[in-house]
């Protein structure tokens, strides 16, 4: 069947199924038979396969390579077996972390699922787009996302934006009708709505014809799924950190396998130290770490109402200097109470009231819709001018939707064999298109200023009663020349929270910025309210705004009144140019330019267009502007763990390298002389390379994170002064475990008293290491539990390694009287002392 050439009744016989829609039990059958309405995502990594991955680095192979050589060679196979062991484990662990990581993305992709309006045995049901079935009914509307592909059946000026079929960003118009040409381009079949396209304007409905891999978008998803992976900014520059650090860890391995060579030691042992060492010591797990953090932050983010869309928001958000965002519903409650109306003739206003609004009512008598239009309702309803049957009996001869670029809004209904046309609207706007005087203009404007500066939102109602019969031949003159009626004010109260988060924006250096489609002196009252204002910043409104040059004084302004979406672009242009993270909210089709624009789309989760989630990096399952303020305080904390994480992964590292580096130059590194085996460095790297870095990755926020300044994103992730304090704390890891070794005297004591001392003064820095500048006697242990029961742990690997006898053995440890316990001990503080001294001066230095 070619849906686009067939008329609309035969695409329904054809697909068995009424405007009615389909019954629960059909829609099973074709269930059963279609499958589900989704698109099938790239093949899913499994376990194993994700296991497998951990061996794709070379060095590891080079490792197992040197141990099955070293095996035969000196026929003691426990070596060997124990790497092999280790790096099992190993792998073990980096699966497990990864598929975490995995299945936390996964979830919250889940989440974000785009959900349809359908009609089944005649009643209107919200549902999952996936549940969609051939045959289904589906009512679409300006800012939807088309969940099928769909026959159109009914369209009121309906546009549709299918850049993502057809690359055309122009809105297409859709009509209802039979095409000629059955092999005219997917842009041409005027009468079709693809998946994955969106509403650009009007309203209507259509007949599903195709779902999932069968739909236009389905025969390119192959394209799809073999789109990459997002890699956020800072992975990239770890990335790259790693890289560069592999390659200084390999050319110090190549020269300690040559100095140990020259000093006379054994080749294959040389050879497996350096080996050993460069495994130990590249920080391969670096990256997949901080994507864990990252994943898991995600989490923490969704519960609190933001989802997360894109993986590098989360960091972005660490940094955000500027939070744009919508008055309505966001930093207001969006609870709307009519509280003033100001007319001549109140029944006309209440006509006006009852049907150029698009609220409804359900069985129940409860009412649905914009906030702004069930608020008309409510009060007529509350003063008995109308009752529930007047609602459901309305019936209107054409209309044209509200926008917020207009702001207005008509409907016609027929009256004495003509028409009566009746706008509602923002005041500025329909008194311009009003027949008053001079004086009643003047009047008129008065009032709507007084109300506006009671914090109302004020509309304005008009209506006018022509000849002509049929709308379409008075659509393009309906909103003109109309008759005055009067103006309605309505309360929407600030958010409570909205007022606290503002206070931290304040505090954290982020400037709020109110943008909002509502009279100027109307957000004045409420920016005021919510303290956005004050520091001598002002508002303007988009006409103000028209006016100026693009380099006007963007950080001076707190509000920006009556703007049209376009605005919104404009203004996110102005602090990008000057170097601004910028967070920027938006609901309606027409923000998602200015959302793809700003460094993070806010999308909202209730009153949101699926367009305009679409364009976000971040929905708010609320709404709500402290929603935004958590998120950015989430996205800190997890910048500020990464860090920690990275610093203390490259500090172990940097000792591991120093220390072997030294003890070959000393010549401490012969068969003989035993300082520290591979097999040594390999079991540090597993016990403390995964769980204090984890941990680290899931402390709790710093002290007073939302007072001081956001971070700026363009500086690097460590700058020279951490550089060197890590390079430091490395070498001072080295010198303790040099001196371990002298302590126990040069012999099998020394070598277990270095084991020990190298890989517990590593934990003991983990511990340090929580905070980048507090010292750890303010640290309250109830809040580090995750590092504490990681340092335990950890710990317990470590020390059960020399206390039990076979693993000793295997180990080639002895046994440590408790004297030289105390001595690792005190050379484990050594090393929390001095990370204690670095912050000292660290917070010398800021103060
Ligand atoms: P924000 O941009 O913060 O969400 P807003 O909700 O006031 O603010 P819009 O929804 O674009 O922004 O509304 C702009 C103006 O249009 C309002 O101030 C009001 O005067 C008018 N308006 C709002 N809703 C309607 C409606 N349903 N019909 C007619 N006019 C409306």
């Amino acid at each position: 069947m070619i849906w686009h050439t067939s008329g609309e009744q035969q695409v329904l016989k054809q697909l068995q199924t009424t405007p009615q829609g389909l019954s629960a039990a059909e829609v099973e059958r074709r269930r059963a038979e279609s499958g589900t309405n989704e698109l099938k995502a790239g093949k899913k990594k499994t376990v194993f396969g994700i296991f497998l991955s951990q061996f794709t680095d070379f060095m590891i192979w080079v490792l197992i390579a040197a141990a099955i050589v070293s095996a035969f060679a000196s026929k003691e196979l426990v070596d060997s077996l124990i790497i092999g062991v280790v790096v099992l484990l190993n792998a073990v662990l980096g699966t497990l972390q990864e598929s975490k990581a995995e299945a936390a993305l996964e979830a919250l992709q889940k989440m974000a699922a785009p959900v349809c309006r359908v009609r089944r045995n005649g009643e209107v049901l919200k549902l999952p787009a996936a549940e969609l079935v051939p045959g289904d009914i589906v009512l679409i509307e300006a800012g939807d996302a088309i969940p099928a592909d769909l026959r159109l059946l009914e369209s009121n000026s309906i546009k549709i934006e299918e850049s993502a079929l057809t690359g055309e960003s122009v809105p297409v118009d859709k009509l209802v009708g039979t095409l000629e040409t059955a092999d005219c381009a997917l842009g041409d079949r005027i009468n079709m709505a693809y998946m994955g396209t969106g509403v650009s304007y009007g309203r209507g409905e259509g007949v599903v014809v195709e779902t999932g891999m069968n739909t236009e978008m389905g025969k390119i998803a192959t394209q799809l799924a073999t789109t990459k992976k997002e890699i956020t900014p800072l992975q990239k520059q770890l990335n790259n950190i790693s890289n560069t650090l592999s390659i200084g860890v390999l050319c110090i391995a190549a020269v300690i396998f040559g100095i140990n060579l020259l000093m006379g030691n054994e080749l294959l042992n040389a050879f497996m130290t350096a080996v050993s060492l460069a495994v130990a010591a590249i920080p391969e797990g670096m990256v997949a770490v901080v994507t864990i953090v990252l994943a898991m932050g995600m989490s923490r983010m969704a519960k609190r109402g933001a989802i997360i869309r894109r993986l590098p928001a989360v960091e972005t958000l660490g940094s955000t200097q500027i939070i744009c965002s919508d008055k309505t519903g966001t930093l207001t409650q969006n609870k709307m109470t009519v509280v003033r109306t100001e007319t001549a003739d109140a029944t006309l206003l209440a006509q006006v009231m009852l049907h150029c609004n698009d609220a409804v009512t359900n069985d129940s008598g409860q009412l649905l819709g914009d906030p702004t239009e069930t608020a008309l309702l409510d009060y007529l309803l509350k003063e008995n001018t109308i009752t529930l049957p007047d609602i459901r009996n309305r019936k209107r001869a054409g209309e044209i939707p509200f926008d917020s670029g207009r702001k207005l809004s008509t409907v016609a209904i027929t009256h004495n064999d003509g028409l009566r046309i009746l706008t509602k609207g923002a005041p500025d706007v329909l008194l311009a298109r009003c027949t008053l005087n001079d004086n009643e203009r003047i009047a008129a404007e008065k009032l709507n200023e007084a109300m506006a500066a009671e914090a109302l939102r004020v509309l304005a109602f008009g209506y006018k009663d022509v000849p002509e019969t049929d709308f379409a031949t008075v659509e393009k003159q309906a909103e003109s020349q109309l008759t005055y009626i009067g103006l309605v004010g309505m309360i929407d109260p600030a958010r409570p929270e909205a007022r606290d988060a503002i206070a931290v924006c304040h505090s954290a250096g982020i400037i709020p910025v109110m943008i909002t489609g509502d009279h100027k002196t109307t957000a004045v009252a409420i920016a005021n309210d919510l303290n956005i204002l004050g520091d001598g910043r002002r508002a303007i409104t988009g006409v103000d705004l028209d006016a100026l040059p693009d380099d006007w004084d963007v950080e001076n302004i707190g509000v920006y009144a009556r703007v049209a979406p376009e605005h919104k672009s404009r203004i996110v242009a102005a602090f990008q140019k000057r170097g601004k993270i910028v967070a920027m909210t938006g609901d309606g089709v027409n923000d998602a330019p200015a959302l793809k624009a700003s460094d993070i789309g806010v999308g909202m989760g209730i009153t949101g267009t699926d367009v305009s989630k679409g364009a976000s990096d971040m929905v708010l399952t609320d709404d709500n502007f402290a929603t935004i303020v958590s998120a950015v305080r989430e996205g800190r904390r997890i910048f500020d763990n990464i860090h920690k994480t990275v610093r203390f992964l490259l500090s172990s590292n940097a000792g591991e390298v120093l220390v072997i580096l030294a003890a070959t130059l000393l010549g401490w590194m012969s068969a003989d002389t035993h300082f520290l085996l591979p097999i040594h460095l390999l079991w540090i790297n597993l016990v403390t390379d995964t769980f204090p870095a984890l941990a680290l990755g899931v402390e709790p926020e710093e002290d007073g994170i939302m007072e001081r300044k956001p971070r700026d994103s363009r500086l690097p992730f460590f700058d020279g002064a951490t550089w060197l304090r890590v390079v430091m704390v490395g070498a001072v890891g080295a010198a303790l475990t040099l001196s371990a070794y002298l302590l126990g005297g040069k012999g099998p004591v020394g070598t277990t008293m270095a084991f020990m001392t190298l890989s517990l003064c590593q934990l003991f820095a983990a511990v340090g290491l929580q905070s980048e500048r507090n010292s750890i006697f303010k640290m309250k242990l109830r809040d580090h539990k995750m590092l504490i029961l990681a340092f335990i742990g950890s710990a317990a690997l470590q020390v059960g390694v020399a206390l039990l006898k076979p693993l000793r053995n295997m180990f080639h440890l002895t046994a440590l009287p408790w004297k030289h316990w105390l001595g690792v001990l005190g050379l484990c503080v050594v090393m929390l002392l001095f990370i204690e001294f670095q912050k000292l001066l660290a917070r010398r230095r800021e103060d």
